[in-house]
């Protein structure tokens, strides 16, 4: 029997918020036990390309818990990449989740950069950095903008074949669709560990706008707690950890082999969910 991985991520503050709310954020997850914290990497032509790297720097020398830093590739070229993964070396990160990213709204026309996919970009980190461990991204339901399931999992084994050794998937509500996804991904010869995205329910407005955006379906399940609950958030949180912890629940009961928890650095609500499930992660 095999011990689940369990993972964390968080984001760096926004530009106009403090970069020192962050702390607060890894207080506040302090008692979880993850085996490592991913951190996102802010996409687009003026994000900050720094604060991945200082915040997993920071997570690993003062809460010394394995990091991963997240890196995506639209509108970089070669030698922001390398920027980035020189910083990335430097913080000892554990490995690189590396990503395509979107095309930001009204940046279509743009220069996008010189990685199509993010089988480019891992195959560019494999030959620059051999001794950094690459992540990849999955999507149980396909990707929103691919033809069809079959499609994106012929993709996704292209990003392993280029040496993502990781994946790590997009959220989801309904487990059934992630079983389909991993009999496909095992049929297509994936054979790397596959977490299990995890996003608990907070609010009805970004519930359906990041449904709207990834093209996750939304269960009869979840549709009733958002209209039930849509306009009392505490009870809406609550109904929210209670689903999310019975996902868990249920995809450990089918041995998957990780979960990665989308803390939306929201400790409080993490916090509850590990106490419930920490019990079904035997270590
Ligand atoms: P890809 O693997 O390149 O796939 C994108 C699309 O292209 C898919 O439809 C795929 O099927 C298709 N495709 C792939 N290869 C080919 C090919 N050779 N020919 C034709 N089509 C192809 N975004 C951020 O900006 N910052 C983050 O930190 C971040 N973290 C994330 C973490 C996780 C766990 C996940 C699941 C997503 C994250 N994202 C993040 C979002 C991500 O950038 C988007 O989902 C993006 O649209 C796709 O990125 P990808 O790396 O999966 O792309």
């Amino acid at each position: 029997m095999h011990t689940p991985i369990f993972s964390l991520e968080v984001f760096p503050p926004k530009r106009d918020a403090p970069i020192g709310t962050i702390y607060d954020t890894l207080d506040g997850l302090e008692g979880l036990k993850p085996d490592f914290i991913s951190v996102t990497y802010g996409h687009g032509t003026h994000a900050d390309r720094t604060a991945t790297a200082r915040i997993a720097n920071t997570i690993r020398k003062d809460y010394r818990i394995p990091t991963v830093a997240h890196l995506t590739a639209l509108y970089a070229d070669k030698a922001k990449i390398d920027e980035a993964l020189d910083l990335f070396e430097d913080a000892q990160v554990g490995g690189v989740l590396a990503l395509r990213g979107d095309h930001l709204p009204g940046c279509e026309s743009e220069e996008t950069g010189v990685f199509p996919h993010a089988a480019d970009l891992i195959a560019y980190i494999r030959e620059r950095k051999p001794d950094m461990k690459v992540f990849a991204a999955c999507y149980p339901e396909g990707h929103v903008e691919s033809g069809s399931l079959d499609e994106d999992v012929a993709h996704l084994k292209e990003k392993v074949d280029a040496g993502a050794t990781h994946l790590m998937s997009q959220l989801f509500y309904d487990n059934a669709d992630f079983y389909r996804f991993l009999d496909k991904t095992r049929a297509a010869g994936i054979d790397v560990p596959i977490e299990a995205g995890i996003m608990p329910v907070t609010s009805a407005k970004s519930v359906r706008a990041m449904a709207a955006r990834n093209g996750t379906r939304v269960p009869k399940a979840v549709a009733t707690m958002l209209d039930k609950w849509g306009d009392d958030l505490p009870s809406l949180r609550a109904a929210g950890i209670g689903f999310a912890s019975q996902q868990i629940g249920n995809l450990l009961a089918n041995d998957v082999q990780g979960i990665h928890l989308y803390t939306m650095n929201r400790p409080a609500t993490a916090r509850r969910i590990w106490r419930n499930v920490e019990p079904l992660f035997t270590r």
